[in-house]
């Protein structure tokens, strides 16, 4: 059984008292669902240790982006190390934003990828097209060669450790969802991609992403591909985000 799991990637937004208020809030929640969905909170490096300080048993930490080092002269960065050293067990890698606004290619994201997964983490890994790669009819190609390249060096063991998002690029912040059918057959997709690498496909979670609400989350989840959701805007706000968690059947 793979596992079904939300996860709120707060961005660049929050501060130590909104870090104080959101979990306590959404851990008093979700540690009574019985769905057994597990939430992963994902806030700016600088509050994961408030944050996991403040998660207890019911809800997993992330970071939102580690480096391709292990340590060393790489000013501004943090490590995949560090992340486990204060007690992450999710990375997100390869995030749209990460692609677009800071030159991330698929080759450095394959080495986050093998750092993190070599230092014991999940590995979160986003995928997703452009609208004009859609509209061109390229969106499964496009998709499937960003899994290829982002998990071309993981290791037999590693796989239950990868869970990827497939996020669409024009539905992140923009209010657009993707159709739940349409959702569900990049799904079916990339999981026929992850069986043709040899990997234990119907093993491994894969998450949706880009403009998830409490009113549309349930005909997503419902998807029998569709293993949860990756939370942006909607992850910021307690109530917003313990419905969606209260969606996955
Ligand atoms: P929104 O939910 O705000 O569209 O963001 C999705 C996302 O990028 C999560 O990583």
């Amino acid at each position: 059984m793979r596992r079904r799991i939300v996860a709120g990637n707060w961005k660049m937004n929050g501060s130590k008292d909104l870090a104080k208020s959101l979990v306590g809030d959404v851990r008093s929640e979700v540690g009574s669902l019985a769905n057994g969905v597990e939430v992963v909170i994902i806030p700016p490096a600088l509050y994961v240790a408030d944050v996991a300080s403040l998660a207890g048993v019911d809800l997993k930490v992330g970071v939102q982006n580690v480096s391709q080092w292990s340590s060393g002269a790489y000013t501004g960065e943090v490590s995949a190390e560090m992340a486990a050293d204060l007690g992450c067990q999710y990375v997100l890698v390869g995030h749209s934003e990460r692609r677009q606004l800071f030159g991330e290619t698929d080759d450095v994201i394959a080495r986050k990828v093998e750092r993190i997964l070599g230092c014991g983490l999940f590995a979160m890994v986003c995928v997703g097209e452009t609208l004009e790669e859609r509209d061109a009819g390229d969106a499964e190609v496009v998709v499937a060669a960003q899994v290829r390249k982002a998990l071309a060096a993981v290791e037999p063991g590693q796989w239950e450790r990868v869970v990827v998002a497939y996020e669409p690029v024009w539905a992140i912040g923009t209010g657009k969802t993707a159709t739940a059918g349409d959702a569900q057959a990049m799904h079916a997709a990339i999981r026929k991609v992850l069986c043709d690498m040899g990997a234990p496909a119907e093993e491994i979670s894969l998450l949706y992403g880009g403009s998830v609400k409490a009113d549309n989350a349930a005909a997503l989840f419902a998807e029998p591909d569709i293993d949860g959701g990756l939370i942006g805007g909607a992850s910021l706000v307690a109530e917003d985000f313990v419905s969606i968690c209260r969606s996955v059947p």
